[in-house]
């Protein structure tokens, strides 16, 4: 592989630069559910159902709920109240921090998730002072990935070419719209644990092990990163 041309490295957040058996979105996911529950006065199992068709039809949870506006959904609240969770799981991650040090080029976030929760994390994992700047939800005024407008946005904001960048991610569907502008693009495959049972329905079975369009997939990143 010949990635010499890459002059920015653009990586997602999380199930990307930790592993999913952290359950650090486990938790998220949990509280996005809690939020819808308590919010639209519903039961779980039908606030789960929601949560999970609202996903798959906007992008993001929040956006399905911004979308439907009798919801009456501030998303700040609701950014507020699913970020609040235990990061204690997180290990600092010298490995990772000197692989992606050692890239030339300039280095960003481009989350799904807020810019709090993206410190949080990098400071867990000790990944602080790597990236030159985290665009999140509220910088692509709510309009998550897949989106193509989310990506027009974060590459207006970050000013990069992307015919010079490399996006990574752990969600298939996330990078087709990064490679129709021009980026070079990975698929980090995670397996997701199953607490919820929530791959037994079909329809969210291929979410995140979809046979995507990504030039390369992969299942470590350092090593990746190292033999690039
Ligand atoms: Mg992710």
């Amino acid at each position: 592989m010949d990635l010499s041309s890459i002059e920015s490295w653009v990586f997602d957040l999380d199930n990307t630069l930790y592993p999913p058996e952290e359950k650090i979105f486990d938790q998220i996911d949990r509280k996005m559910t809690s939020f819808i529950s308590e919010h639209l006065k519903i039961d779980k199992n039908e606030a789960f159902n929601i949560q999970k068709n609202y996903f798959l039809e906007y992008g993001t949870t929040l956006a399905g709920l911004m979308h439907d506006r009798e919801n009456n959904v501030d998303p700040d609240e609701f950014l507020k109240f699913v970020h609040d969770i235990e990061l204690q799981s997180l290990n600092s991650d010298p490995e990772l921090r000197n692989t992606i040090l050692g890239l030339p080029g300039t280095k960003f976030i481009f989350t799904n998730g807020t810019t709090a929760h993206a410190e949080s994390v990098l400071k867990k994992l000790e990944l602080e002072n790597i990236f030159e700047s985290i665009f999140d939800i509220r910088a692509a005024n709510y309009i998550p990935k897949p989106n193509l407008e989310a990506y027009n946005l974060f590459i207006k904001s970050t000013n990069i070419n992307p015919h010079s960048s490399i996006m990574f991610e752990d969600m298939g569907r996330n990078l087709p719209p990064a490679k129709s502008l021009g980026m070079t693009t990975v698929l980090i495959k995670r397996n997701i644990p199953n607490s919820r049972n929530v791959l037994q329905e079909k329809k969210y079975a291929n979410l995140w092990s979809q046979d995507v369009d990504a030039d390369y997939i992969i299942d470590d990143l350092v090593k990746f990163l190292n033999n690039r």
